[in-house]
């Protein structure tokens, strides 16, 4: 037969599913001895069956709750609602993950009209009676009747005015009493009937308007964001209540057996002296730091000190925890493992190494990959945050913390750079043209877009805080305004954003920098020795390079070099390339863009001397590049000679309907193959001449994109091979080079084996496989796909995380393919997904050999790949 009801004696730690976490810890805690009031837990099995019963507790499931709470009366030497010494309970819900706040709790249950006076009598106060019973008339109105708490608080008011009272402590014997009339009469106006004096019924009551809290709108939503599963359902405590409100000797706290914010050892929390838990939670009164507590009572916080190491030793991590004084006796309430920052999960991790506690292994598994992101970046000084004022959320596209006034275009950016103001690029949405002011920006924020819009990507690219998909942002370019439900917010005003939560602050908040050392530094190290994926960068400036090889980069997976022709001096250059008929003008502009393309990989290959790096061939979707205003075709035509209609006219022959399924890619390289001959010229000539001059070793890959014919990528690799061959041979080196592709198009993965064929290696662009194999597009999926998540079509938008079922698929056979033909071939991602933690684990499980990210995000797949190398073992 199924048990649907636990005391706490018989439960332990590791039965959460049943027990939620609340009831199992609390067990646990019986179990190694502490001073836990005793009680009972109806399981989440119970919860099930009392939603299959049409929300309603059966005949059989009362039965088994009124036997053990029998067996607890008589533990405890008292009766539920009896006329001398009556037992009082707290009922309260509790889910195998935390919810914190999300469902009810009701307290004092028990009380009477008749109880409260023995009640009042057996603990010689019967001011604390009446206070409780009042208090419970309140809860159980708003939990179980709906009652808005309001119009019990109108009366505590109306009451504390008329006396002339601050606190609700100065409150008399008999105006709690009038309190407790007052409250009565409101719950029978409210609720239609009578506030129930039989106390087993209460407790019916409450379990049952526990259990319905699993599906109230909040709790829904929090599980909804925090991918809970909805089945789970809510366990039950019921427990017997013990009072820190019975006088200056008792006191209600919360705490942190450390700091959760920084990780700094020692207890961390309030307590407030002569109160019930609920007073501290809601804010009532000003609760006092728990370190204050050594002045009143010396003995008990020593006692705290002793059993939150002994939490702490036992569940071998940090705990969040209840307790009660009550009399002078420490109770302990609850504990969990305390949520807590990025750096103080860092800190906590490797202290409790240190202080022997947990392994190397376990500390690498204990902090979330993403968290360690909060270290990295700028960040807001912590104590300034908290008193600005948040404007709305939009999507955290690309972390880092950045103040600056607003601009709305790319030219007041730059002009306000160059009067050394911080500036942040506020628009619609972004496009090329502004790539020259998002590159003096401190932020963007957009109100278009998804993580992978040109916004997102250029901000990952050049390490900038972004905001992107704020949808209640109204941007109105042309007026230099944009609003948020009716506030407006003018050009030179200054804003804040966050990157790392998506959060848009009013005014300036300072931020601070950062960089890996200490334990961030140690924990790194030891995630290195279990990892089996290689860590490398998705860079093209060398900038940017040093921060990545500074948090730990290996090798450069991507270079994209498009993105180096960005710059308002090269951009004419390629706008001229695309857009001239002429032979020698394509040939002088080639030269041109030669001299730009050397530089630019001279300077990232010289910090990589025995690494690999992959530059890819240029990948230029046709509508990133061509001009858009008549200004730009302006100063081209002039450039070019050439009259401006006829430019315009080619501008537009040129635009495609659907870009990104376009032009681009080693489709460019098929029509214009002097193009990448130019850019195996530079890549070979650059390393060529490092290696005299530096005398290292370099690595060079040369990629080619988009491919998903095999003759795309036999044609394209004996065009690059015949400029390359030739320089080596001419410069008399023995540089080893290699030739490969993305695999970023569903047919290229299927055919994987002939395309191997020519492929010195693969590199997993997942940014356009999911595009493509979907059929979302990466620059304005995000606005349904938010709705398909919310309708559980989709567990999250498959371009922050690999779709691991379809476009992994895909994934899998192109590398059991790829391989078959050439069994060296070594395989890498370097689509964003290759930052993601996920998605690292299933790269880690397929095989690859690498995962190359933005250099913010290299620690972060450091930490990922030594988690996903560990579990998938
Ligand atoms: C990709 O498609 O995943 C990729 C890395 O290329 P890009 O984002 O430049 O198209
Ligand atoms: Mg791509």
């Amino acid at each position: 037969m199924t048990r649907y009801v636990y005391q706490f004696c018989d439960g332990n730690k590791d039965m959460k599913d049943l027990l939620g976490g609340k009831g199992a810890n609390l067990s646990e805690m019986t179990k190694i001895g502490l001073p836990v009031p005793p009680g009972i837990t109806i399981t989440t099995e119970a919860c099930k069956r009392f939603y299959e019963k049409g929300q309603k507790i059966d005949s059989d499931l009362e039965k088994e709750i009124c036997e053990n709470l029998e067996k607890l009366e008589e533990k405890m030497g008292k009766k539920l609602g009896d006329k001398e010494n009556p037992l009082l309970l707290s009922v309260r819900s509790g889910a195998p993950i935390s919810m914190p706040g999300m469902m009810d709790t009701i307290l004092n249950l028990g009380l009477n009209d008749e109880s409260v006076k023995g009640f009042s009598k057996a603990i010689s106060n019967e001011r604390t009676a009446y206070d409780s019973y009042r208090r419970l008339i309140q809860m159980f109105g708003d939990v179980v009747m709906k009652i808005p708490s309001e119009k019990f608080e109108e009366v505590l008011d109306d009451i504390k005015k008329s006396n002339g009272y601050k606190d609700d402590t100065e409150l008399t014997i008999d105006d709690l009493k009038e309190v407790v009339d007052r409250y009565k009469t409101i719950f029978k106006e409210n609720a239609g009937i009578d506030f129930p004096q039989d106390s087993r019924k209460q407790m019916m009551m409450a379990v049952e308007a526990v259990f319905s809290s699993w599906e109230n709108d909040r709790a829904i939503t929090y599980r909804n964001i925090n991918g809970i599963p909805h089945t789970l359902g809510t366990a039950v405590n019921i427990q017997s209540m013990v009072f820190g409100n019975m006088g200056n000797d008792s006191a209600t706290g919360v705490l942190f057996t450390r700091n959760p914010a920084t990780g700094a050892k020692g207890l961390y929390g309030e307590f407030l002296v002569n109160a019930q838990g609920e007073d501290v939670v809601a804010g009532i009164r000003t609760p006092q730091f728990i370190d204050e507590m050594e002045n009143v009572f010396l003995d008990k916080y020593r006692e705290i000190e002793e059993v939150a190491q002994k939490l702490e030793k036992h569940y071998k991590d940090m705990q969040d925890v209840e307790f009660t004084i009550e009399k002078g006796k420490l109770y302990m309430l609850q504990t969990r493992n305390g949520k807590r920052t990025g750096a103080a999960a860092v800190n906590i991790a490797v202290d409790m190494v240190e202080e022997g506690f947990i392994d190397k292994k376990t500390a690498v598994l204990r902090v979330e990959p993403l968290s360690v992101k909060q270290l990295l970046h700028p960040a807001f000084d912590e104590v300034e945050l908290q008193k600005a004022k948040k404007i709305t959320k939009g999507l955290a596209a690309s972390p880092g913390a950045a103040y600056g006034k607003i601009y709305f275009t790319s030219e007041e950016v730059v002009a306000a750079a160059e009067r050394g103001e911080n500036a942040i690029l506020v628009r619609t949405e972004t496009s090329p043209e502004d790539i020259d002011g998002m590159s003096k920006a401190k932020g963007f924020l957009t109100a278009r877009g998804g993580m992978t819009s040109h916004a997102a990507v250029v901000a990952r690219q050049f390490g900038k805080s972004c905001i992107s998909g704020c949808s209640e942002l109204v941007v109105n370019e042309k007026a230099k305004k944009f609003s948020v439900k009716g506030v407006e917010y003018k050009e030179g005003d200054y804003i804040s954003l966050d990157g790392n939560t998506g959060c848009i602050y009013e005014g300036k908040i300072q931020t601070k920098e950062a960089e890996i050392t200490g334990n961030l530094n140690k924990l790194l190290t030891w995630a290195d020795e279990f990892r089996r994926l290689e860590i490398w960068t998705n860079v093209d400036k060398a900038k940017d390079l040093e921060r990545a090889l500074e948090f730990g980069a290996e090798g450069i997976g991507l270079c994209r070099t498009e993105h180096m022709f960005f710059g308002e001096d090269r951009i004419k250059y390629v706008r001229r390339m695309i857009l001239t008929d002429d032979i020698e003008e394509e040939m002088k502009v080639l030269d041109k863009l030669f001299e730009f393309q050397k530089k630019d990989f001279y300077n990232l290959f010289k910090h990589m001397d025995g690494r690999q790096v992959i530059i890819r061939l240029l990948d230029m979707p046709l509508h990133e590049f061509l001009p858009v205003r008549d200004k730009d075709i302006e100063a081209l035509s002039k450039e070019m000679n050439k009259d401006f209609d006829e430019l315009k006219h080619k501008v537009s022959s040129l635009k495609e309907f659907n870009p990104m399924l376009g032009h681009r890619g080693c489709r460019l390289g098929m029509t214009n193959p002097e193009i990448y001959r130019m850019q195996a010229r530079a890549i070979i000539t650059a390393v060529t001449e490092l290696e005299k001059e530096l005398n290292i070793t370099l690595r060079p890959q040369i990629m080619i994109p988009l491919v998903g014919i095999e003759e795309e990528i036999a044609s394209i690799r004996k065009n690059v091979t015949e400029v390359a061959d030739e320089i080596i041979e001419r410069e008399n080196s023995k540089l080893v080079y290699e030739v490969g592709t993305m695999i970023e198009i569903p047919r290229a993965a299927l055919m994987a084996d002939k395309i191997a064929k020519h492929a010195d290696f693969f590199s997993f662009g997942t940014n356009d496989l999911t595009q493509m194999t979907f059929g979302f597009s990466r620059d304005d999926a995000d606005a349904y796909l938010k709705s398909y998540v919310k309708q559980c079509v989709l567990e999250i938008s498959p371009f922050e995380s690999i779709d691991t079922e379809g476009v992994g698929k895909l994934m899998d056979i192109a590398v059991r393919l790829g391989r078959e033909t050439n069994p060296k071939l070594h395989i890498g991602i370097c689509g964003e997904h290759g930052g993601d933690p996920k998605s690292i684990q299933f790269c880690d499980k397929i095989g690859l050999d690498y995962v190359s990210c933005s250099p913010f995000l290299v620690p972060v797949a450091r930490l990922a790949a030594a988690q996903a190398a560990i579990k998938n073992n």
